[in-house]
């Protein structure tokens, strides 16, 4: 009745269950997200292979019976040991997996959302401080794209009309979408500027290692965080402390 499976995936989050044992969440290309228990103590080779933000090949072993899923074996392709060599880095991977869990992995195209991970978590391995912000607004951006609600960055949504001479566009928690300044009288809605919108643009399909080679002001990158974490919380219906310290 058992059977075995092997899966791509990236392990997002372990758990201490009963004495020697753990859970573990995986995002996986074939299924999103699955939770299978991994056994063995602490000499066990799995215990140093299964960690947070470790990408890899994993074996499962189903059991029908019980619903049950048990780690048989996992194979580490991605390490990312400087992820845990500094808190912002740690704190952005955090927030990551956090968004990918409370989302259900994204809900279809998983193959996408393991890549968009993956990418996002090998940039962050290597980032700096100020970097690290950057990397995680890209990744929430894509995370947006991805999930069907990003907004139209260069037109308004109710009246279609492009931005006014300042450029600026509103944008409004409440529905999800960039306004112009007339239909944003009535919204609570935050300016965000064209160098916020043409960055989020120019960098949608890019590669998070290639961010490097897009200028954003301190200004314009608070507008695209500030912009990128609304949307999720509006999709979600909550906001997710880990966004607060990104
Ligand atoms: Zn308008």
């Amino acid at each position: 009745m058992s059977r075995s499976f092997t899966y791509s995936s990236l392990i997002l989050r372990v758990r201490p269950s009963g004495e020697s044992n753990r859970d573990v969440w995986f995002l996986t290309a074939e299924e999103g997200i699955i939770r299978a228990t991994s056994f063995g103590g602490p000499k066990s080779k799995l215990r140093a292979h299964i960690s947070p933000f470790h990408t890899g090949t994993l074996w499962v072993y189903y059991n029908p019976v019980k619903d049950s899923r048990k780690v048989t074996d996992f194979d580490v392709h991605s390490w990312r040991p400087g992820i845990r060599e500094r808190y912002e880095r740690m704190i952005s991977a955090s927030s990551l997996v956090e968004t990918i869990l409370a989302t259900q992995g994204g809900g279809g195209n998983w193959d996408t959302a393991l890549a968009l991970a993956n990418s996002t978590l090998d940039a962050l391995a290597d980032a700096d401080e100020t970097h690290c912000t950057r990397i995680m607004v890209h990744f929430l951006w894509g995370w947006a794209l991805f999930l069907g609600i990003a907004p139209e960055l260069e037109h308004c949504a109710a009246c279609a009309c492009p931005p006014a001479s300042d450029g600026l566009l509103w944008f409004s928690k409440r529905d999800g979408v960039l306004l112009c300044s007339n239909c944003a009288r009535n919204h609570d809605a935050a300016a965000i500027c064209p160098g916020a919108r043409r960055w989020l643009a120019a960098v949608e399909n890019l590669p998070s290692a290639q961010l490097v080679r897009y200028t954003l002001d301190a200004q314009a990158l608070s507008q695209a965080r500030f912009m990128t974490t609304h949307l999720l919380a509006g999709a979600l219906g909550r906001w997710l402390s880990s966004w607060g310290a990104v």
